[in-house]
């Protein structure tokens, strides 16, 4: 009797334990129940019931079948409260600064040291120069803005160089010229002037300038080199997007008036919201700027794409 009792007590044991198995899921939360699945492997504790999946909650041995994201696909990130949104509207935007090099080209070390400043910093680089084209290529390459510094005709007669423009060429030599001047260096997104005190006067040359610019989508800096100049007026009624400079780093080539130039355009960007230096590739000035840019600023380096008008 006490063996058919204890068979008995072991029987609906084993009764209850796989029924509970089977059924479990008809008593648990629909969205809680895994997915099942056909044989993944058999877990070392399920030996003999291979396909047999975990319906309930409790921990098993199981790998899981999908990772949780943590936000479904079509749903939206969660928006910031409102409170969150007005406290970032009362943060003042930085001011904001852009640094250009100019005069790039010439020599070895001018490309690499110019090609060593922070990325937002732009290259202006000299046409039919020994070192322009590669220049140019290389900073492709790091994904850097660099423009034309397209040589123009000066007040005091000093040599432009190859690909110089005229007061007195006609309107086809001239925008030949700048053509010229653009192809041989490639990937220019933009043109700035090299000397220029009496071209830039003229209006009816800026205009040719301007309608080169339009036509290949170009922007143009204003290197002011002439408080007569009339570069960026003519390329706002052309409808170019362009830009003045406001300082000068290294007109006189020393690391202590460098950085009092340098103060200077982050004080003029603080009472403008914005301010651009143009810098030469000598050894002070890229030294200085390496240093200087790396180190935390009141203001914020950016590309000068972002500033013009
Ligand atoms: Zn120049």
């Amino acid at each position: 009797m006490r063996q058919l009792l204890s068979n008995w007590v072991l029987a609906s044991a084993i009764f209850s334990c796989v029924s509970s198995v089977l059924y479990a899921d008809e008593a648990a939360d629909p969205a809680t129940v895994p997915f099942p699945v056909l044989d993944r492997g058999v877990p070392k504790s399920m030996g003999q019931f291979p396909y047999l999946v975990p319906l309930t909650n409790q921990k098993s041995d199981w790998p899981p079948l999908f990772k949780t994201p943590k936000t479904l696909p079509n749903e939206t990130p969660k928006s910031k409260t409102s409170l969150e949104i007005s406290a970032m509207d009362a943060l003042p935007a930085p001011p904001k600064i852009a640094v250009v090099i100019d005069d790039v080209g010439y020599n070895r070390r001018g490309m690499e040291e110019s090609l060593a400043l922070p990325l937002p910093v732009v290259l202006a680089i000299l046409p039919e120069t020994p070192y322009g084209a590669r220049t140019a290529q290389r900073a492709h390459l790091q994904e850097r803005i660099t423009i034309l510094h397209a040589p123009m005709e000066n007040e005091r007669e000093l040599k432009l160089g190859p690909g110089g423009l005229y007061v007195n060429m006609d309107e086809q030599t001239f925008k030949q010229t700048l053509y010229d001047d653009l192809d041989s260096t490639p990937y220019v997104t933009g043109v700035n002037n090299h000397m220029g005190s009496l071209l830039t006067t003229h209006s009816e040359h800026m205009g040719w300038v301007m309608d080169i610019m339009a036509e290949r989508s170009l922007f143009f800096i204003d290197s002011l080199t002439s408080p007569k100049s009339v570069a960026y007026k003519t390329a706002v009624e052309r409808g170019v997007r362009t830009v003045t400079r406001d300082i000068f780093l290294d007109n006189v080539r020393s690391e202590e008036a460098i950085s009092k130039q340098f103060e200077r355009l982050l004080k003029r960007a603080h009472k403008q919201g914005s301010a651009i230096a143009i810098g030469h590739p000598y050894p002070e000035t890229t030294r200085f700027l390496k240093r200087r840019l790396n180190q935390p600023l009141s203001a914020q380096l950016v590309t000068i794409d972002t500033l013009l008008q």
